[in-house]
């Protein structure tokens, strides 16, 4: 059965599924779990009715249906976590943990809260993007980040990225830049939504990296860039490990080690699609 449903005055085709979670916006009382009807059991009032497929309907914080949301978001989540690991990515037990601490549907535009579970890149603020969840598992993987570590990303967007990251390191820090003020502000309010602590969001060019809190023993850069630029190397503590998308149409993803021998490359694979870095040593 197809619905039409008017939010943020956007028309949405969704599906209505047999095991969607139902609750009517009137009076909050939630419908059978395998109800496909469109009225509530309890008002009747079917026009105030809402299908919640798990994923895009907000209601009131005095909801008492806050629970059943928990519950779907939490399966999506597992959901997305076996999509991942079909395609053999997410083999860390820590990155996948993390995953699933950072619910994604707390990171995106309302509008697009209904794919937040997909696993695609989306659209955020300021006409940038939140990366695709494979690709963040990807790349979170392999800087294989300890307890500890002090971390730098560059292009924070809406803050999934770095909430993620900030459950790896615990006790440790991570420093994100990003150059638009509109997705520092958002990213921000978004951690303060999973409640963390150990990220410093900062607005500037990320392309030059952030030498009053170097050296870092992780780097991630979460934009297209020419080359990975010379200062963030610069950054760089002995052993530690950069991450980052090198190209301009399409990336190749590169993994760099800083060794006492000078900068070794790990691994390097081609096949991504970021936003550019902007900045002085970003693309113009
Ligand atoms: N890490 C994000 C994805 C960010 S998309 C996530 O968790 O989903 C890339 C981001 O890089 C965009 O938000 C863009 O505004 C930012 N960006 C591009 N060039 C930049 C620069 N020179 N300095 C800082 N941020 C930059």
């Amino acid at each position: 059965m197809i619905q039409k449903s008017k939010q943020d005055n956007i028309d949405m085709d969704y599906q209505v599924q047999r095991d969607a979670i139902c609750v009517c916006k009137s009076c909050q009382h939630d419908f059978a779990r395998d109800c496909i009807k469109m009225s509530c059991t309890c008002c009747k009032k079917d026009e105030h009715a809402m299908i919640l497929d798990g994923l895009y309907t907000v209601l009131s914080p005095r909801s008492k249906s806050e629970s059943y949301y928990e519950e779907a978001y939490g399966k999506k989540t597992e959901d997305l976590i076996k999509t991942m690991q079909v395609k053999g990515i997410l083999t860390d037990s820590k990155v996948e943990e993390a995953i699933r601490k950072t619910p994604r549907h707390l990171f995106v535009p309302s509008t697009f809260i209904k794919n937040a579970y997909e696993n695609g890149s989306l659209p955020t603020l300021n006409g940038q993007t939140i990366s695709q969840p494979s690709v963040v598992a990807k790349m979170t993987e392999w800087l294989d980040i300890k307890k500890g570590n002090k971390v730098l990303e560059i292009g924070c967007g809406s803050g999934w990225q770095s909430a993620i990251l900030s459950f790896l390191v615990e006790d440790g820090k991570v420093f994100s830049i990003e150059k638009s003020s509109i997705l520092v502000e958002f990213a921000k309010k978004n951690h303060v939504k999973v409640g963390i602590k150990n990220v410093e969001i900062i607005q500037g060019d990320g392309s030059l990296g952030l030498p009053e809190k170097s050296p870092f023993d992780r780097i991630i850069i979460t934009a297209a860039c020419p080359k990975v630029p010379k200062p963030i190397v610069d950054q760089l503590s002995m052993d530690g490990l950069i991450v980052a998308p090198v190209g301009k149409f399409i990336q190749s993803m590169v993994l760099l080690k800083k060794t006492k021998d000078g900068i070794k490359q790990l691994k390097r694979e081609f096949g991504y699609l970021f936003v550019p870095l902007k900045g002085r040593y970003g693309f113009k």
